[in-house]
């Protein structure tokens, strides 16, 4: 049986990530992809500076498809756009994007399989085996980067819970180049207030728009007829087929590491619950997980509690951005008619969050102020019900 020192099963962002900086780091590395790369990846496919930044190498030119540098944004009759003048977030397509990624992890000297499926995993204190399709491999460590249904993921726990996961609806529109610039240019477009807890959104490719919609799990059954209103309301086609997909938001409840695995990315609910951007956490991910992974090996333990280092340092690094996220996707949508359409409106609010995804900014800077706004707008409401009655 193969043996090595890392085995990353997923070859996503997380995974590709983790695969690369192992490999640089001299241990020896599989990376396990159940696709035949590239692969589809429903995604809008937004990659914010912030999380370019994390990499370590150039993506090509001709992977980015668009340089994003404005929002617009609206939430019934409340919209807005505020146009930022340099780059906040490149566009690209995930298969082409995933793909650079693996080979930069096998140029850094991974062991990359493709359309092999990591089946099982059995975990004793000598090694970690993972079974595949096609094989058995040998580990010290597995590194969980399989995405929402990960099968490592179900070695530390069942399943995310119900409210950590939000249903999304996508679908690519076909447009030649000049009409996207038309239509949409260089901007990211939000809508709010079609879906509860979530939003619609059109981003702008070479060749096409991508456009979805997300929102609450328990919200599933509504979205396809609101995704359809929303094309409408854009004019645009509403004929294509359209794509269901699941993203998990954690709440930091659960472990995700345990004896020899570690989870990273999606299979670790490392998702922005506001925003969607699920990207930059996976790299960064993978990184600390790489990180880990080299420490364990000079230290000679594989325990939970050498493990835990992960756990602490992805929570310290961006812990308290997703669960400032969470607080600000729980207000903003609790009173939206008070909240929303107010921050929507305000420039300021919508250029500081844009510098949060640039890195600029963390989350606190753009929650503070809004918070403090909350008495004010609240008073204005109750006035405005009375001069109703009056
Ligand atoms: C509709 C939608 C829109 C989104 N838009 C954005 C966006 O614009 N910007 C952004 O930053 N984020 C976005 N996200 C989130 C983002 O797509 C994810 O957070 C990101 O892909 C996580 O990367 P990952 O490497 O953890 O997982 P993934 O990218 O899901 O990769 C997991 C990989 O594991 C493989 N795999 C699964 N099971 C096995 C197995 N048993 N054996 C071997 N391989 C396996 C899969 O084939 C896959 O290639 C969006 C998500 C959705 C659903």
């Amino acid at each position: 049986m193969k043996k090595f020192d890392v085995i990353v099963v997923g070859a996503g962002p997380a995974g590709s990530t983790a695969a690369r900086h192992c490999a640089i780091n001299n241990l020896s590395t599989l990376l396990l992809e159940k696709e035949k790369l590239p692969r589809f990846k429903p995604c809008g496919g937004g990659v914010t500076l912030a999380a370019l930044n994390e990499l370590d190498f150039e993506i090509p030119k001709n992977i980015i498809e668009r340089e994003c540098s404005g929002l617009k944004a609206g939430f019934n009759d409340h919209q807005n756009q505020v146009d930022f003048s340099s780059t906040v977030a490149y566009m690209v397509k995930r298969d082409k994007f995933d793909q650079k990624l693996a080979d930069m992890a096998a140029e850094a000297g991974a062991e990359l399989h493709d359309s092999e499926v990591c089946r099982d995993i059995t975990c004793s204190s000598e090694n970690i085996t993972v079974q595949t399709d096609k094989n058995e491999y040998q580990g010290n460590i597995v590194i969980g980067a399989d995405g929402f249904f990960s099968k490592v993921l179900k070695k530390i726990r069942g399943g995310f819970d119900k409210e950590e996961i939000r249903y999304c609806i996508i679908t690519d529109i076909p447009l030649p180049e000049h009409e996207v610039t038309e239509r949409i240019g260089d901007f990211a477009e939000l809508q709010f207030g079609f879906v509860d807890f979530g939003y619609a959104w059109m981003f702008p490719k070479r060749d096409c728009i991508s456009a979805g919609i997300g929102g609450m799990l328990s919200h599933a059954k509504v979205l396809k007829h609101r995704f359809k209103e929303m094309l409408e309301m854009w004019n645009l086609r509403t004929d294509l087929k359209t794509k269901g997909c699941f993203l998990p938001v954690s709440r930091f409840k659960h472990d995700i590491c345990a004896d020899r695995i570690m989870l990273t990315g999606d299979a670790a609910g490392f998702v922005d619950s506001f925003s969607g951007e699920g990207i930059r956490f996976a790299i960064i991910s993978g990184k600390i997980a790489a990180e880990t992974s080299l420490a364990c090996h000079r230290k000679g333990s594989f325990k939970k509690s050498s493990l835990k280092y992960y756990q602490e340092k992805c929570f310290e690094t961006f812990g308290s951005r997703l669960k400032q996220s969470n607080k600000l996707t729980d207000n903003l949508f609790k009173y939206p008619g008070v909240l929303l359409g107010e921050a929507i409106d305000n420039d300021d609010f919508l250029m500081r969050y844009l510098k949060t995804l640039t890195g600029e900014l963390d989350l606190t800077d753009v929650i503070r102020p809004l918070m403090k706004m909350i008495p004010r707008l609240f008073l204005k409401k109750v006035i405005s019900i009375f001069r109703m009655f009056k």
